[in-house]
């Protein structure tokens, strides 16, 4: 066992915030050390989250025609993929959605929007105009919250304090904002917005009482300092859940061909935001089949404590029993049992 890993995870284990040179030397680990760092990470997510597995559903409620030229996405405009554009979902599919969702034994529902903001008008300094879509979304998500068995998130883009507070009080419980890699970084994937466009939309939810989620998705040209330097600043915004989603390589996109990281270097990874957010949930989203394979139910062994059921935004996911009993056969407990 690699002394250096354990001293590391003890202090996570301690809640001890973890440095730069700590935080290099755990994305360092290569061959059978990295077993160790998945033992480790194991440790800590017992100690803070017990055997719970949070398990969430997503729709895709608004699809395609973006703006925005996000290189890993198959629903930027900028790019030729086969992925069909639709316009805002209406009630009917939302609580269709909302029956497969509780059904599949999800404890959430992410309700998720292509685009800058789901307020057309909403751009940089122009966040308080709002336009007809958010004002739909919030309208449906009104109507559907009272009587939904499962609390409704929103993944909508940008958002002003204003609108962060109009869906708080129109049900959403928690919004998610990617913030996708780090600042450095995010300039060579994206050009349309900034990343302080993003980190100002997690700060307005929080200001509205949303719980927030934000991760980021890997694979996509990142070095080692990126990786850091994002699990930092979530570690600074103090966000509640990490999704963690690796490239799916779309035909189309700009980063389609970009070579795939391999299952232990994404074990590898999962550990790490495990080491560095040691009480948050650690959620493996998109890509989770393609880039895992065999090794899906490891991701929990690596310090996941929460993972996407069902289809994704636009791929279909595994059924959702298969995952369930992936959980029931490591001893672990769906949240919604
Ligand atoms: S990630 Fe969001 S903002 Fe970026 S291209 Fe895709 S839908 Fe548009």
């Amino acid at each position: 066992m690699d002394n250096d890993i354990a001293l590391i995870a003890n202090k996570s284990l301690e809640k001890k915030e973890i440095n730069r040179k700590d935080a290099a030397q755990l994305l360092s680990v290569e061959g059978e050390e990295i077993y160790d760092l998945l033992y480790w990470a194991n440790k800590i997510r017992f100690k803070y989250l017990g055997d719970k597995v949070s398990l969430c559903a997503i729709l895709s409620a608004k699809q395609g025609s973006c703006t925005e030229d996000c290189t890993f996405c198959t629903q930027s405009d900028f790019y030729k993929t086969e992925t069909k554009s639709f316009p805002l979902v209406g009630e009917e599919e939302i609580s269709n959605t909302i029956s497969q969702a509780c059904e599949d034994g999800a404890d959430s529902l992410g309700l998720v929007t292509s685009g800058y903001s789901l307020n057309s008008l909403a751009r940089r300094g122009d966040l308080l105009d709002r336009e007809n879509d958010f004002e739909k979304f919030c309208g449906l998500v009104k109507k559907s919250s009272s009587s939904s068995g499962v609390p409704l998130h929103a993944s909508i883009g940008c958002l002003s304090e204003e609108m962060a507070l109009q869906l708080a009080s129109s049900g959403i419980k928690q919004v998610n904002h990617n913030l996708e890699t780090s600042r450095n970084h995010f300039k060579k994937i994206c050009t349309t917005h900034s990343y302080d466009d993003r980190l100002s939309t997690l700060n307005n939810a929080k200001k509205a009482g949303l719980k927030v989620c934000s991760g980021g998705i890997f694979g996509i040209g990142e070095k080692m300092d990126d990786v850091i330097d994002l699990a930092f600043t979530l570690r600074e915004v103090d966000v509640d859940t990490v999704p963690l989603n690796f490239l799916n390589h779309i035909p189309g996109t700009p980063l389609a061909k970009n070579p795939s990281l391999k299952p232990m270097e994404i074990l590898k990874t999962i550990a790490f935001f495990r080491f560095i957010l040691p009480d948050k949930e650690i959620k493996v989203a998109g890509g989770r089949e393609t880039n895992l394979r065999d090794l899906q139910s490891w991701m929990f062994y690596a310090g996941a404590s929460s993972t996407m059921i069902g289809n994704y935004l636009t791929t279909e996911g595994r059924p959702a029993s298969e995952d369930r009993q992936m959980i029931e056969d490591l001893g672990l407990v769906c949240v919604r049992n």
